[in-house]
């Protein structure tokens, strides 16, 4: 047996200063990663932040231009893609139209030379994971969009790769199945302890589905922590407003910790800055209170803004409040917290020091 062959095991990954160059343009510029045996890592970034590049340079679909990539140690950058062993599902599903479902979940094997009894034992275990045994006899173009992106997800899982990468394998489906599927990928993933790369732009999937999440931006790797570190500790106010809803308020480093905001004094309790530094508090909306009371400002933080619309959810309220300044910021008032604000009053927006981190201003904001 070659060292490449199948082991259900998740393996490691390892890029250092990973890089890949297209003429002038840096599509990925050397990024370090590493991911761990069986972790479910997202590459997480807004469209042409180079996640495909770099998943496909693990893949080894792209060749590398600088910079080490390793799996369990071992360098692959010279190595052909089916001598890495991995499964890799894309967001089309490029399945055969000609072959049935069997015949293309079983294709990997054949490939392998796995005989008969094998391939119908391997092939029937990887349709019941992802809940398509019955439907072994139908072509792609009978099945759903659903249905066919599982059969590419049991095809690429049913030679027990210990990596399986996915780029945007959700990404042409509509939202409601698009949530059950992920679902039914976190589920496989426990079940099979493979390590998984998957590439997206959505965030509310990412952290749905991640153990860690490499945010990129630019051709680099913003931060790397896991759904509540990126979420209670951005690093950067991009990084703040990719994952989930941030407002900021803009204003210059005074003391450390505290930010003059438009001739307010505000008190961050974490990050800081020199002295004199344009910087970003950023809080999270559904930390921000709103006091209509008119008046003395409230004690503690206290912002003045004038209310422009509100927005009903349900469950909440989104309520976006212009700041002297002229920024926008946005205030979730929850269903039993909602108050009086309404379009053209002037309010006082209030938040917890704990609740606010001094980032460096960000010069796309
Ligand atoms: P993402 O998957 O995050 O949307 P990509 O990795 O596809 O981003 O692309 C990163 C950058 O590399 C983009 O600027 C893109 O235009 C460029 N790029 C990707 N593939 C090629 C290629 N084959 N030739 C030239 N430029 C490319
Ligand atoms: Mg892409």
């Amino acid at each position: 047996m070659s060292a490449d062959t199948a082991t259900p095991h998740g393996a490691s990954i390892t890029l250092r200063r990973l890089t890949k160059r297209y003429g002038s343009v840096t599509a990925v510029d050397a990024i370090d990663l590493d991911a761990r045996p069986g972790e479910f890592l997202t590459l997480l970034g807004p469209s042409g932040s180079g996640k495909t590049t770099t998943l496909n340079m693990i893949a080894g679909f792209v060749d590398v231009t600088d910079g080490d990539l390793q799996i369990d140690g071992r360098p692959v950058a010279d190595l052909p893609p089916y001598r890495r062993n991995i499964g890799m599902v894309f967001q089309h599903y490029a399945l055969f139209p000609h072959m049935t479902v069997t015949g293309n979940v079983e294709y990997p094997l054949r490939q392998r030379k796995i005989g008969k009894a094998d391939r119908a034992a391997k092939v029937a275990a990887a349709l019941r994971t992802v809940g398509l045994q019955d439907y072994g006899k139908r072509m792609p173009k009978e099945l759903s969009g659903g249905q066919q992106q599982r059969v590419a997800l049991a095809r690429a899982m049913v030679y027990e790769p210990s990596v399986l990468l996915m780029d945007e394998p959700l990404g042409a489906l509509d939202k409601k199945l698009r949530d059950s599927l992920q679902l039914e990928i976190k589920r496989i993933h426990g079940e099979l302890g493979t390590t998984f790369v998957y590439v997206t732009h959505d965030q509310d999937e990412a952290l749905v589905l991640s153990d860690r999440i490499a945010v990129f931006n630019n051709a680099r790797i913003e931060q790397i922590g896991t759904p509540t570190e990126l979420y209670e500790h951005p690093k950067s106010v991009f990084v703040a407003r990719f994952l989930g809803e941030s407002s900021l308020f803009h204003g210059t480093v005074g003391d450390p910790r505290t930010v003059d905001v438009g001739g307010r004094r505000v008190v961050a309790g974490r990050g800081d800055a020199d002295a004199g530094a344009a910087v970003a508090v950023v809080v999270r909306p559904e930390r921000i209170r709103i006091v209509v009371d008119p008046g003395a400002p409230p004690a503690g933080n206290a912002v003045p803004g004038r209310v422009i619309q509100h927005i009903y959810l349900g469950n909440s309220r989104k309520v976006e409040v212009r700041l002297p300044d002229d920024t926008v910021v946005l205030v979730r008032e929850s269903a039993g917290s909602i108050t009086r604000a309404e379009p053209g009053q002037d309010v006082w927006l209030t938040f917890d020091p704990d609740n606010a981190a001094i980032l460096p201003a960000d010069a796309t904001n």
